[in-house]
């Protein structure tokens, strides 16, 4: 025991948009790689890459190739769900890939699009069966629509999901976890105001709980107002280990651990010691 322990390191952030920009290809590349290497210089040491259609799911797979410790997804996002004949090819090919971390993300948003429910549900649907076929894990993305994700998620028992950067308070939680989801936890954990976010994030089981970036959105304190990146995961972990009183390094471990069974990877806990 010392005064002043090593931080944490081993964490996994089992959500990111490594690609997301305007930025022209060659110039977006850079900066991914550039990224990945400055979270893995302070232990943020795996990240998944999340698709939202086929373009940026075989993106995502290509960088997944070259950068260590990335992993990546192949799905559509529920706002890009009118595009499913267009993209689910690809997809398919892309989910079926020995190195691919889970399908996703897909789920309901109707945030932006409160009249899209059946369109989003058929897209949402086809990741299901997929990767139930497949063995893999869903990422589900539920933005206002806590009731029909959960209405889709009840009819198909077993499915193996995770509901990323988890919105909602007690109740969902609650219900979210009865359905058998690992719930994701994201930068809104460390913003004031997130009183019942916080509350679920107390009643979770330690063993079912996944931390994520989200980036390049959704940035947590105290980097509010800047670019969100893989590095500042450390910030959700830290802010869940003062909520569930204990130690960092226990949750960077118990987390990188639950995102390993979720999604793959390798055992970096060696890393650290
Ligand atoms: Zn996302």
């Amino acid at each position: 025991m010392t005064d002043h322990p090593e931080p944490a390191r081993g964490w996994f952030d089992s959500h990111c948009h490594l690609g997301h920009g305007d930025l022209p290809e060659e110039a977006r590349e850079v900066r991914a790689a550039s990224v990945v290497a400055a979270a893995q210089r302070v232990g943020v040491s795996q990240l998944v890459d999340v698709g939202i259609d086929a373009e940026s799911s075989r993106l995502a797979a290509a960088r997944a190739i070259r950068l260590p410790g990335v992993r990546f997804t192949a799905g559509l996002h529920p706002c890009s769900a009118h595009h499913l004949d267009r993209d689910w090819p690809q997809i398919e090919d892309l989910a079926r890939r020995q190195d691919c971390a889970a399908l996703g993300e897909t789920g309901f948003d109707f945030h932006w699009q409160p009249d899209a429910r059946a369109v989003q549900q058929r897209a949402f649907e086809r990741h299901l069966a997929l990767a139930r076929e497949l063995g893999r894990t869903v990422i589900v993305h539920s933005r206002e629509a806590f009731d029909a994700t959960f209405e889709v998620l009840a009819e198909h028992p077993g499915a193996r999901s995770i509901i990323h950067c988890f919105s909602g308070g007690p109740r969902e939680a609650e219900r979210a976890l009865e359905l058998g989801c690992r719930l994701s936890f994201a930068g809104p954990l460390t913003w004031r105001n997130t009183t019942e976010l916080q509350e679920a994030a107390r009643l979770t089981p330690l063993d079912r709980i996944l931390i994520e970036t989200d980036a390049p959105f959704l940035t947590p304190a105290p980097h509010r107002g800047t670019i969100n990146e893989p590095a500042y995961v450390r910030h959700v972990g830290h802010r869940l280990a003062e909520l569930l009183e204990r130690d960092p390094q226990e949750i960077a471990d118990t987390t990188a651990r639950n995102a390993r069974e979720m999604l793959g990877g390798e055992d970096r806990q060696t890393d650290h010691g």
